[in-house]
């Protein structure tokens, strides 16, 4: 009985939910995903990049998904890995030509992003301390299969402690990579979604290109669009509430 159960809690969530996010700028196809989030009553992040190249028909459909409740965040007005371009580089000019760019051409779209994916999952302390001057939450990247010098090694899904956000003011998170590629399966996500239910926490996911049975290729980038309506199917049967990558750090606010 949830009514007796929240009393007590550290945590400010009352029942455990998913945020899925959606990286770089397949704007006609993430529109199309519309059918799929409504009849799940799923509100989702799509993190856009090089928002400079969108169309004004992007544009708009970018608009169209805000006004039913996504988030529309920032993903780098260059789509650099931090560490690399700050060290060929330095910290301003990735503050510069990365971000305050890309701020600058989505404010001027008419969007006021709050939270940030790191491209390629890539960046430093020092940087970080500078985004959240500027960001309420940040974003990096996990997955199953991981490489650790040169061995492949595997994790279990419900063992990724950094992939489920426990509503504790955490601005550093992971979301576990949905796309093709990562080889999930639907038990994999499964004892993720149970493990978020038992706990309260939020499970986090992102993938990048949706992709049908005709599009779909072992090398492209993306994740399969069934695939995502079997993760909202059964969350929908553990009750999960969806959220957007704000509302996981909703009180949380930039400090500059
Ligand atoms: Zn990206």
């Amino acid at each position: 009985m949830l009514f007796f159960a929240s009393c007590h809690s550290q945590n400010t969530i009352e029942s455990g939910g998913i945020a899925l996010s959606f990286d770089d700028r397949f704007v006609k196809e993430w529109i199309q995903l519309k059918p799929i989030l409504n009849k799940y009553n799923a509100k989702v992040t799509f993190y856009v990049t090089q928002p400079d190249s969108l169309s004004e028909e992007d544009i708009q459909m970018l608009h169209e998904l805000r006004k039913e409740g996504h988030e529309i965040g920032c993903h780098g007005a260059m789509h650099v890995q931090s560490m690399y371009y700050i060290w060929d580089n330095s910290l301003d000019a990735y503050m510069e030509n990365e971000i305050f760019h890309a701020l600058l051409v989505m404010k001027k779209q008419g969007f006021s992003p709050k939270t940030f994916a790191h491209p390629g999952g890539s960046q430093t302390w020092y940087s970080d301390r500078q985004l959240l001057k500027y960001f309420t939450l940040l974003r990096d990247v996990s997955m199953k299969y991981q490489n650790f010098l040169g061995f492949q090694y595997i994790r279990e899904i419900e063992n990724i402690d950094e992939i489920y956000h426990q509503r504790n003011h955490e601005q550093k998170v992971n979301a576990l990579l949905i796309d093709v590629s990562a080889k999930l399966t639907i038990e994999d996500i499964k004892k993720g979604l149970q493990r978020a239910t038992k706990e309260g926490s939020v499970m986090m996911l992102f993938g990048h290109k949706p992709l049908t049975k005709t599009t779909q290729n072992i090398n492209e980038y993306g994740f399969d669009v069934q695939f995502l309506e079997q993760i909202l199917a059964e969350s929908a049967k553990l009750n999960l509430k969806t959220y957007t990558m704000q509302e996981l750090n909703a009180d949380a606010s930039a400090s500059k």
